[in-house]
């Protein structure tokens, strides 16, 4: 049976495990929390079956779309009840299925009021989807921009901040580094609590950080250059996330095209070690 969404009840959290590969009964785990940027093992289906974390696609009713994510439509549904939000993925063999996976098996062994919860995983045919907590007001970024300065209020920026800084500070517990935090992945909830979104993901090193997805504005210097993720590269990513919330989701260095930025921010790195040599 998948997990209870109340954060209270769900045993998941008690029982994280940050460096084994074994399954227990409560997370899927995988070799490191610490996302090292390789991605490369395989991820069983099974072993969300035997954690119980498997939902059967029998159990969902599915509705519109809520938006569209690098893996696939993300759309809401209903579970025992409750409404969900379903990411789909079609081709479970493709590196995109398995990067999935690996984000769903970081989130059985995390729990905190400022992440996005996981309920479960279903396996389909070659249908893959993960089933999370519905978030009703959509992402911190478009809340800003749909709102504006007309309806977000000074509190609601703090407390927007404050709510994601928890979050980050969990993960971090967890020695588990985001490298996309960014306004775009932190989602609203009814109450208007923002919790962080696509925590799980390791980022293909193939797609360079010249790849047209790569967040570059976002992305600190010594990562942009040297991939050197860590905790400090995500506060750097959060002080971006806070020029976004203060400037009502515009996007950060809006008059730099972000190809440029990143030749800058190489100079920059390139002055700041030639002054420390
Ligand atoms: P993602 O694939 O996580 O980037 O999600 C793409 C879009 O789908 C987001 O920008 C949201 O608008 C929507 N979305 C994703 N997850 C949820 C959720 N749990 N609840 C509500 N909407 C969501």
């Amino acid at each position: 049976m998948a997990k209870s969404s109340s954060s209270s009840s769900s045993p998941s959290a008690s029982t994280i495990i940050t460096t084994t590969t074994t399954i227990t009964s409560n997370s899927v785990n995988h070799h490191n929390h610490t996302h090292n940027n390789n991605n490369n093992h395989l991820l069983d289906p099974k072993a969300f079956e035997e954690a119980g974390w498997v939902i059967r696609m029998s159990e969902l009713k599915l509705g519109e779309v809520l938006g569209k994510g690098e893996f696939g439509d993300v759309v809401l549904g209903t579970y025992r009840g409750q409404k969900v939000a379903v990411k789909k993925l079609k081709d479970s063999n493709c590196k995109a299925a398995q990067d999935y996976l690996t984000e769903a098996s970081l989130m059985t062994s995390l729990l905190h009021r400022n992440l996005v919860q996981l309920l479960g995983v279903v396996f389909d045919g070659p249908t893959i989807c993960v089933v999370t907590e519905f978030m009703a007001k959509g992402s911190l970024v478009d809340y800003l921009r749909s709102r504006g300065r007309l309806h977000v209020t000074a509190r609601d920026q703090i407390a927007f901040a404050a709510d994601t800084c928890a979050g980050m500070a969990y993960l971090e517990s967890r020695r588990v580094i985001h490298r996309d935090l960014a306004a775009r992945n932190v989602l609203i909830s009814e109450e208007g609590v923002a919790k962080v979104c696509d925590f799980g993901l390791a980022k293909d090193p193939s797609l360079g950080t010249e790849g047209g997805k790569f967040p570059i504005k976002w992305t600190a210097p010594e990562a942009l250059r040297y991939s050197r993720f860590s905790n400090k590269s995500d506060m750097w990513s959060f002080g971006i996330l806070l020029w976004e919330i203060y400037s009502f989701g515009r996007v950060p260095y809006p008059r730099i095209v972000s190809t440029a930025l990143f030749c800058l921010e190489c100079s920059l790195i390139n002055l700041f070690l030639f002054c420390n040599l």
